[in-house]
């Protein structure tokens, strides 16, 4: 069974429409699908009818942003209900500084020679409330200045580079509550990313086992296949189920796509064990 719990849509800074992701996930033999947009859930409802009209499987989903020890970590929550209203008015905190925080990107941009990046990003928002990082790395490839997006990340907008804003997000504590109030799974989103030291990123899975916790992505698009067995052992280290998926975001975009990624390896628990 083909199991995707981590995509995007343009609802944040994927491509594509709810609908279309659910039609590209489909056709790539994904059985079981979950939309995570960032910070939002106003995609979920298209998405589940279209994964419907699909006959996959649909779960419900958001990846939340959240500040860990001065660094941004993404939770993801599976299984939410959407209208809760705690979770609802969480993601609605979380996603009202993006605006400032892109124009100061794009103040910061300039200064190191790329111009009106924020009228240049904006083009690629189809969410006014979710203007995303990646929505300048596409502009700055457009005007060629980079190759590609992760060119772009790697020049200009990862934490130490020129168009890179501190921003103060969600605590993980609250991401936690969030995602386990709306009676969903709190799941660690692409953990080999984050630059923690090993000591660290144990402390982050013990504080987040403690708060309720369930599982790690160990098998993403985020990671490199040598993560996947790493991720894979510390997840049964510490207790966690393992979530697999694509993280995508639109199509070509990412070293992997839906066909290209492996399962997850045999020696861990998925976190979609006791789902159906
Ligand atoms: P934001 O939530 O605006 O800070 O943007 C975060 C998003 O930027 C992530 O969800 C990814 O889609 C993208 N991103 C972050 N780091 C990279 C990277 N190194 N290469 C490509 N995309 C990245
Ligand atoms: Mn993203
Ligand atoms: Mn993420
Ligand atoms: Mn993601």
């Amino acid at each position: 069974m083909n199991v995707d719990l981590h995509c995007h849509s343009n609802v944040s800074d994927g491509v594509l429409p709810p609908a279309k992701v659910a039609k590209v996930a489909r056709e790539a033999g994904v059985d079981v699908w979950a939309l995570t947009d960032h910070d939002e859930v106003g995609g979920i409802a298209a998405a589940r009818a279209a994964a419907a009209e699909q006959g996959m499987r649909f779960v419900t989903g958001v990846e939340i942003s959240i500040t860990w020890a001065g660094e941004t970590v993404h939770i993801v929550g599976l299984q939410i209900d959407e209208n809760n209203p705690a979770l609802v008015q969480g993601l609605e905190a979380t996603r009202s500084g993006r605006d400032n925080r892109g124009r100061e990107i794009a103040v910061q941009l300039a200064k190191a020679g790329i111009p009106d990046a924020y009228e240049g990003a904006l083009k690629y928002v189809s969410n006014p409330n979710l203007m995303s990082r990646t929505h300048f790395a596409r502009y700055i490839v457009e005007i060629g200045a980079c190759r590609n997006t992760s060119e772009v990340f790697k020049k200009y907008l990862c934490e130490g580079k020129p168009g890179y804003v501190e921003h103060r997000w969600a605590t993980l504590e609250q991401s936690v509550q969030w995602i386990r109030g709306a009676g969903g799974i709190a799941v660690i989103a692409h953990p080999g990313r984050y630059k923690f030291s090993d000591t660290a990123e144990g402390v982050l899975f013990d504080e987040f086992k403690q708060m309720g916790g369930t599982a790690i992505e160990v098998v993403t698009g985020s990671h490199t296949p040598d993560q996947y067995p790493e991720y894979a052992r510390l997840a049964n280290a510490y207790g966690f189920l393992a979530s697999r998926g694509t993280d995508f975001h639109a199509p070509g975009e990412a070293r992997v796509d839906f066909k290209l990624l492996p399962p997850l390896p045999n020696n861990v628990t998925p976190v979609w064990h006791d789902w159906f």
